[in-house]
């Protein structure tokens, strides 16, 4: 190493002993022990003792209202859902304990993925175990050596590892913006593939793309187009199909990836497409056919929520009333929100900084209330983020009960 240079700040070697590669973590560390030293309780290790509903749990040995789980339509306490989870562990058993191209595939896998391709209209389902691994396929598989990859800076940590995981050159282009976009597919070179990625809502501020402009800039530029709608199947469009559904482009959208963890209310990753190659996946997608497929009681369980959220019309405008009441009502109290006016089911509300955050998060708890407590790196622009999810279930007294906690916490915390 030549003179002058500086050195990393690294433990320095000992002899006959490496580098502990759990140094990297030390910041980490430190900032979680001096906020847990203060006597604050946890917020990334609560336990939900007892789950009464899809709105409420016993925490702390506590009654607590649930507004950070994504249950956006509440089907995990539904009757029929539940019904036909525990039919199926009778009828096939705990788990398949094979990939989906051995021994992994019953009829409830094929059941599921019909389900699927009605709800979204489309002609092919393939499901995965998780949506996470749904987008990590998917894109590592379609985007190869040679492909570019042009995808929103604010994507989700599973587009991100999807693209790590292939060979495509990835280019990132700034939150929601359709010239920045534009520009950077306008410098590819000719004749190489494009795959454009995008959310329907994005899940730390609640936003969602304008999915009607960019959808047509990448089709004028040749590229495909993958929507990740994890966070709007369910909810918004006429039928739930989601951003691309309300927007319009649906028929333009090459793939569409969701999950099952949220919505639909169980585990579970899926991709729908029309293109009339993509049955191919199957044999070439590795996070499909070297892993598990899920347990009969978890499609069986997917397969009714799905159906039953083709008919969830009332639930979706009773959740839209719930997302625009509270985010008046927070605005209301002087809370800062991720958006101006309310665009999905997150509601974000925005902390001074960590420390305030968590402090707010454990008084909200102690009100009886659970949100999300999000911070960097799942966050954009460093912010601390209270998230609020509300879910169709929720009553118009429970979200006036939220708002109640929020302004005594938000006082006691000195936030308003
Ligand atoms: N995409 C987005 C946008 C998500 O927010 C999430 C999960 N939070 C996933 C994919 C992964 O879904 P799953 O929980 O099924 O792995």
């Amino acid at each position: 190493m030549s003179e002058g240079v500086s050195q990393p700040d690294r433990p320095v070697e000992r002899d006959g002993e490496g580098r502990d590669l759990f140094s990297k973590f030390d910041d980490l560390i430190a900032m979680r022990e001096g906020l847990l030293s203060t006597g604050q309780e946890d917020p990334f290790n609560l336990v939900m003792e007892k789950v009464l509903s899809p709105t409420r749990a016993i925490c702390n040995g506590r009654d607590t209202i649930l507004l950070g789980t994504y249950n956006y339509m509440g089907m995990t306490f539904d009757d029929d859902v539940i019904a036909a989870g525990k039919q199926a562990l009778d009828d096939y058993g705990s788990g398949t304990t094979g990939s989906r191209v051995l021994n992994g595939t019953y009829s409830g896998h094929k059941a599921v993925e019909e389900a699927l391709k009605e709800f979204y209209a489309m002609d092919h389902a393939m499901v995965f175990s998780t949506g996470y691994q749904a987008n990590l396929g998917i894109i590592s598989t379609i985007a190869d050596k040679g492909d570019y990859i042009v995808l929103d800076i604010d994507s989700h940590a599973s587009i991100w590892d999807g693209c790590k995981l292939g060979d495509a050159e990835v280019v990132p282009f700034k939150h929601n913006d359709i010239e920045a976009m534009d520009k950077r597919l306008g410098r590819i070179p000719e004749g190489a593939g494009k795959l454009v990625i995008l959310e329907g809502v994005y899940s730390m501020l609640g936003d969602i793309a304008p999915l009607k402009e960019m959808v047509a800039v990448a089709k004028k530029h040749g590229a495909m187009v993958l929507v990740d709608e994890a966070h709007s199947m369910g909810f918004i469009g006429e039928h739930g199909r989601g951003v691309c559904e309300a927007a319009g482009v649906i028929d333009d959208c090459d793939f569409i990836i969701g999950t099952f963890s949220k919505s639909v209310g169980t585990v579970g990753g899926f991709c729908v497409s029309n293109h009339p190659k993509f049955e191919i996946m199957r044999l070439v997608c590795r996070p499909y056919v070297f892993t598990a497929s899920l347990p009969p009681s978890v499609v069986a369980t997917a397969a009714t929520s799905i159906r039953k959220l083709m008919h969830g019309s009332n639930k979706r405008a009773h959740l839209w009333e719930n997302s625009k009441r509270l985010h008046q009502g927070l605005t209301a109290l002087g809370f800062e929100l991720g958006t101006k006016e309310p665009q999905s089911a997150i509601v974000a509300v925005i902390m001074p900084d960590l420390e305030r955050g968590a402090a707010m998060w454990e008084a909200l708890l102690k009100e009886g209330l659970y949100v999300n407590l999000a911070r960097p790196p799942a966050t954009p622009a460093n912010m601390t983020l209270l998230r609020c999810s509300l879910c169709a279930e929720h009553s118009a007294e429970e979200v006036e009960t939220i708002l109640g906690m929020f302004e005594r916490a938000g006082k006691a915390v000195g936030i308003i």
